[in-house]
């Protein structure tokens, strides 16, 4: 079997020359996703921004840099240290909703870069990303605000820990929800010592699986 790195230079050269729907024509660069090909853990945001655009790398704006400083100050980790992506690999002008239409034709490059990777935890960064991935799972979404630091076991590209959190620029923004991101990225360090110590993560002190 092709090694992991091999597997997502490949989905990357294919999605930079993907034409399945309109967003190659006002796109600047393809914004593939990056990081460790062997991370335990992959963060999924929605779609890339102004900023991302305009570098081809995921979360380099406002957003990202709070991304960063939480992984860095509770999970002890560096962006190259795991991988991040977006469901869209191309920025919809102005930022509108992403639409259907092409999150159908984008979402298979996603699960092959979850394939590839074989994650352990899987973090959805704000509603659009979750509720692709429960669509697509069929998991009922009731709301970011209801389902974030729920944990939810799911064995699609892998067997696999998924943990809604609310999306970095919604924290910015609103910041009286620095308190319930913060107590997730303490539960998502505790997943991340269960699976680093290799126990199984019924045996863990995170019962409440779903
Ligand atoms: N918001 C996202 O969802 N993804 C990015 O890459 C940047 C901002």
């Amino acid at each position: 079997m092709r090694n992991p790195e091999e597997l997502l230079k490949e989905i990357e050269r294919e999605i930079r020359s993907c034409r399945k729907c309109d967003l190659w024509k006002t796109k600047e660069n393809y914004v593939p996703g990056e990081g460790n090909p062997l991370s335990k853990i992959v963060f999924i945001g929605e779609a890339p921004g102004k900023e991302e655009d305009r570098q081809g790398r995921p979360f380099v704006g406002r957003a990202g840099k709070l991304l960063e400083s939480y992984m860095r100050d509770y999970l002890g980790l560096e962006r190259k240290d795991v991988f991040i992506c977006n469901i869209l690999k191309c920025r919809p002008p102005g930022n509108r909703d992403p639409q259907e239409d092409e999150i159908h034709e984008c979402f298979p490059y996603l699960q092959r870069q979850l394939q590839a990777i074989q994650p352990q935890i899987i973090v959805c960064l704000g509603r659009f990303a979750t509720g692709t991935l429960f669509d697509h799972l069929s998991i009922p979404f009731s709301g970011i605000s209801r389902v974030r630091g729920k944990l939810f076991r799911i064995k699609a590209w892998s067997d696999a820990v998924l943990i809604p959190v609310y999306h970095p620029a919604a924290v910015l923004y609103r910041k009286q929800l620095e308190k319930e991101f913060s107590m997730d990225f303490e539960k998502i360090a505790e997943l991340l010592n269960a699976v680093k110590n290799r126990k199984k993560l019924k045996e863990s002190k995170l019962s409440d699986f779903i």
